[in-house]
């Protein structure tokens, strides 16, 4: 069993996928308070929800703390994209993957955020192992982008009729 946080629909279908036929059961996590506006926001959560009854798998949702999230990014608002803003916002979100996880005792977990060209690798992979230290998990290390995963993403997002956004998701990576 691993818990995957799920950052949008597009992306997750990719990660399902290669985490099942690598043998694991998906329960699915969405949290995402960076994303703005709120009208965005509920538009990809509401993607997600389809994905999983399409893919079939249990899904959970966190709050949206955006304000939280500001606070947390304070001062880094002029970072350029894959930037230190970045870094913070992958380990709050992955941070409160990890919570989940121990909550509800599934000892593993892991994050669609890999898929994506734009996002360093090595980056999620560094704070995703930290995490798992501190919460005494397994941060599975996988590189979703890898084996042309971003081009099954989209493969597998047109055949479900799903929505894809343009932009990251913060207000910073809009235009
Ligand atoms: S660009 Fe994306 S990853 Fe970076 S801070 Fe904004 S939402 Fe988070």
């Amino acid at each position: 069993m691993v818990l995957l946080h799920i950052c949008c629909a597009p992306c997750a279908t990719a990660c399902v996928e290669r985490l099942r036929e690598d043998g694991y059961k998906v329960t699915g996590y969405f949290y995402n308070p960076n994303i703005q506006p709120l009208e965005e926001y509920e538009k990809r959560y509401r993607e997600v929800i389809k994905l999983s009854e399409l893919m079939v798998f249990e899904l959970h949702a966190g709050n949206y703390d955006s304000l939280r999230w500001f606070e947390e990014i304070k001062g880094l608002e002029d970072e350029p994209e894959g930037g230190r803003r970045c870094e913070v916002c992958y380990r709050l979100r992955l941070e409160e993957t990890a919570a989940l996880a121990k909550k509800l005792g599934i000892g593993q977990f892991t994050t669609t955020l890999s898929v994506s060209p734009h996002k360093c690798f090595d980056k999620i992979r560094l704070i995703g192992e930290k995490l798992a230290q501190s919460y005494k998990l397994v941060f599975l290390p996988y590189d979703f982008k890898k084996k042309d995963g971003f081009k099954r993403s989209v493969e597998l997002s047109r055949k479900y009729n799903l929505y894809r956004q343009n932009y990251c998701g913060c207000v910073f990576s809009k235009d």
